[in-house]
């Protein structure tokens, strides 16, 4: 049974078909790639995992419910939207004080995921001077916050030099490694080959390949 279950979701937005028909699993233990081109519906689709949106047809669970059913969902499903959503006049350990007090995770917890992140020597800036890949990793930052088994990432190497893209795949591996269920999106299959145990491609709001990586090579 996978961690995060989509099923046959289908989305309109006026007459833009966002998604029709997407279905597949994410499982735990390993970095799922969820790659297409702009517009193919993936951030749909994460939105409507989240219950951000709500799907015309079809089902998304995580663990079995959906998200708005779990009791304490941030502890449970940890997303990265839009990196570019925080406060620019507070720092960014400051952000994630203020996120974790309204969240009710431990203070304690912050200092953690900075250090997680690599952002131990910036976290007393103002967030508002970030480059993008600093507002990346303060995003994972805040994702990270409830130590959650599921994590959704959005587009996460947008926006960083190839240093971050390299620090990111590293994380994420880790992270997986540790047990959790991590989807990613990309719109580069290349940012996600070799990070990826599972990939999930889409086009058009439905997936038209679903492989493991090792499968995928065998084919070519
Ligand atoms: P991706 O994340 O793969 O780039 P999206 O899920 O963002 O794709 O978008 C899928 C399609 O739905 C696109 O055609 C996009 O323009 C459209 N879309 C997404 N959100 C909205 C919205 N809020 N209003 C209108 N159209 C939307
Ligand atoms: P309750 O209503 O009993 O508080 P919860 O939603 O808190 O239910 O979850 C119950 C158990 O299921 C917890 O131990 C939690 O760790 C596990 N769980 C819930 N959602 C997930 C998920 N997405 N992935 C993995 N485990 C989950």
């Amino acid at each position: 049974e996978a961690t995060i279950e989509v099923s046959g979701l289908r989305k309109r937005f006026g007459q833009t078909r966002a998604l029709d028909g997407m279905t597949f699993g994410v499982q735990a233990g390993q970095v799922t790639g969820f790659v297409g081109p702009n517009g193919a519906g993936k951030s749909t689709t994460m939105r409507v995992v989240l219950g951000l949106d709500a799907a015309d047809e079809g089902t998304a669970l995580v663990g079995g419910r959906p998200y708005t059913s779990l009791t304490s969902p941030l502890r449970h499903v940890g997303a990265l939207l839009d990196a570019g959503a925080l406060q620019p006049s507070r720092t960014a350990r400051n952000h994630l004080l203020w996120l974790a007090h309204s969240q009710g995770f431990a203070a304690a917890r912050v200092d953690e995921v900075i250090d997680l992140v690599g952002l131990g020597t910036v976290a007393r800036r103002k967030a508002g001077g970030f480059s993008l890949g600093m507002r990346q990793r303060l995003g994972i930052a805040a994702a990270l916050l409830g130590d959650p088994p599921v994590l959704m990432l959005d587009e996460p190497f947008n926006g960083l030099d190839p240093e971050g893209i390299v620090w990111i795949r590293g994380l994420l591996r880790s992270l997986a490694a540790e047990g959790r269920a991590v989807l990613v999106s990309s719109h580069l299959m290349s940012e996600l080959q070799d990070t990826a145990g599972h990939l999930v491609v889409v086009g058009r709001g439905k997936v038209v390949a679903d492989t493991s990586v090792a499968r995928l090579i065998e084919r070519a």
